[in-house]
């Protein structure tokens, strides 16, 4: 009898979990979220949305950003 009560609980986690990372996956699916930029200076990949933008060129931050134009140089 507690066997059963045990795989009752697991089937409900399971259930839980399934779904929370279902919802998540959907939350975070590229499509939804953006076009994803690669910063020029460390080669991180960004969400458009977050990147600094320079002419043509993005980067994952405005320190980065600067450190480029300065290489540049
Ligand atoms: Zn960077």
């Amino acid at each position: 009898m507690r066997i059963l009560v045990l795989i009752v609980i697991g089937l409900l986690l399971y259930m839980i979990i399934n779904n929370l990372f279902r919802k998540k996956d959907r939350l975070e699916s590229p499509e939804e979220l953006g076009k994803m930029v690669r910063c020029k200076y460390c080669e991180l990949h960004i969400l458009e949305q977050e990147s600094v933008e320079s002419a043509d060129d993005y980067f994952c931050s405005q320190a980065h950003l600067e450190l480029e134009a300065k290489q540049k140089k």
